[in-house]
């Protein structure tokens, strides 16, 4: 299996060396010249199988340039139930009956709470296995610019890997308090975290333009480094979420939900950069039966605008709000999407990323937006109905969701409303425990944002819902801070030359 650049089909490289580099020299996306077609027979045969086991299945298929034990090791290390608390680590919990029929996915029982870790786990056993295979013992240099859960996940996930150092930037007043608390008393000797003055954005625009920088990239092969990426534009992160769509269907089919072959699901994801609906979307192609993928923003809403009218237009206030890792108006992974729509044209999509880099605007043509309307739904929500869906959730199903999740099940309800769809049953994806943000949930649930600290709320969350506090949480408390740089946007490069000491 060969990958090609979204801005230049005629690059093709391995799996490998696709994972190993991260993002295309032409500032394309790494994308797979083809999708493995799934039978109903092999979804019957994955459905016996564990979370593991439907892994291992999947990755081989994309990593041909890895051996079976490679991707088993790296299969085994990542899921293990030390690491998600338990032998399923993504589990769908909630299902409502009477009018809907709803699944949750729960992605969030990693070492960092967050839906990140299902890939973050797993991304730096390939990458690691990736460099040894392409880039002969050079030192891997992962920058990471997070909207808050990313930053945790990848500093988690490569702690003390070696031949790897990484660094993660974030938004100095974009992230919650218990996500900045998780990165700066981040554990690990080749860790490095920097708050920005700008928003994720910036913070992602600048490390683009790092790793694309020659001078830079120069800088490192003389000390026998190289940049890679920990971000969803990275195919080792996009590929380990494909599997939980597959897993999770085939759990249905285990409980007699889908007892026919090719009968559909909704697929519901609260979205910013486009990694994980996309999965979904690649899950849907290789031959998951898939209704509507339903995207759902919360008030930073270019998706659902670009999704009901064709036009991408990221020129408009940068909202803040309480499910900040959806806080993104420049969606990078939507660029495979279109890749995949026009059947590969790269000048055009070159083309319209252009014009999104030069004016901040582009219009997709009259092919992709059928193809669109055909899959995809796209919703909003704002913070009333955020909140609003937080409250109804634990008083109607006594079932607490975070804030990103909320805006998900918000968004399902409107496409409910306004379809009738009450047949199909729906996966939605939860990315995030509550506790991650428990003054924004204790908000929706009481009116108040709660008393003292960030752990005083967090023990006030559990009190006031009767729900266990996640290990990892209650560990923060005990942890020292370790980092308190902050930077301006120009000053990023310097910042990583400077932590890696080759100024
Ligand atoms: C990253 C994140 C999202 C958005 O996922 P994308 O793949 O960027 O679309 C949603 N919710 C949570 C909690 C996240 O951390």
């Amino acid at each position: 299996m060969k990958y090609n650049s979204t801005r230049n089909r005629s690059v093709s490289v391995s799996a490998a060396q696709a994972i190993a580099q991260g993002i295309s020299a032409d500032g394309g996306l790494f994308v797979p010249e083809s999708l493995p077609q799934y039978s109903y027979e092999d979804l019957c045969k994955l459905k016996e199988m564990t979370y593991q086991g439907r892994a291992q299945r999947i990755l081989s298929d994309f990593l041909t340039d890895f051996t079976q034990p490679e991707i088993e090791e790296s299969v085994r290390e990542a899921y293990s139930p030390n690491k998600f608390g338990g032998e399923h680590p993504a589990p769908l919990a909630l299902q409502q009956n009477g009018d809907k029929n709803m699944y949750v996915l729960e992605l969030w029982h990693g070492p960092t709470c967050a839906f990140k870790d299902m890939a973050l786990q797993i991304l730096p056993h390939l990458l690691t296995k990736s460099m040894s295979k392409v880039s002969g013992g050079k030192k891997a240099v992962i920058l990471v610019a997070t909207s808050g859960d990313t930053g945790k996940a990848a500093l988690e996930g490569f702690r003390d890997v070696a031949g790897t150092e990484i660094m993660v930037f974030y938004p100095q007043d974009g992230v919650s308090p218990m996500q900045e608390r998780q990165m700066n008393t981040q554990e690990g000797g080749n860790v490095h975290v920097c708050a920005i003055q700008g928003n994720f954005d910036d913070a992602q625009t600048g490390v683009k333009k790092i790793f694309t920088d020659p001078a830079c990239g120069q800088k490192l092969a003389e000390h026998n480094m190289m940049f890679s990426s920990a971000n969803s534009i990275n195919w080792g992160r996009l590929l380990p979420q494909i599997v939980y769509y597959f897993s999770a269907y085939c759990d249905l089919m285990g409980t007699g939900e889908m007892d026919y072959e090719g009968e559909k699901v909704n697929i519901v994801v609260p979205t910013g950069n486009f990694g994980n609906i996309l999965a979904a979307y690649y899950a849907m192609k290789m031959g998951l039966p898939v209704n509507k993928l339903i995207c759902a923003s919360n008030e930073n809403n270019v998706l659902t605008d670009f999704i009901r009218t064709g036009v991408y237009n990221k020129n408009r206030p940068f909202h803040t709000t309480s499910s900040p890792s959806m806080d993104i108006l420049v969606s990078s992974n939507l660029e495979r999407l279109l890749y995949d729509m026009t059947g590969g044209n790269d000048a055009l999509v070159a083309s319209w990323m252009k014009s999104l880099n030069d004016a901040g605007v582009y219009t997709v043509n009259a092919e992709v937006k059928a193809k669109m309307d055909e899959l995809f739904y796209g919703g909003y929500c704002d913070e009333q109905g955020t909140k609003a869906a937080i409250k109804e959730m634990f008083e109607t199903e006594n079932y607490l969701i975070d804030p990103h999740t909320a805006v998900a099940v918000n968004v399902y309800q409107q496409y409910l409303q306004e379809t009738g769809d009450l047949e199909t049953p729906a996966i939605i994806a939860s990315t995030a425990s509550p506790y991650k943000f428990a003054a924004s949930v204790l908000e929706a649930l009481t009116g108040e944002r709660g008393q003292g600290s960030e752990f005083d709320k967090v023990a006030e969350l559990s009190a006031l819902t009767g729900t266990q506090i996640p290990q990892p949480i209650a560990d923060l408390q005990q942890k020292p801070l370790r980092f308190a740089q902050v930077c301006n946007i120009a000053g990023m490069e310097m910042a990583v030359l400077g932590t890696l000491g080759i100024q």
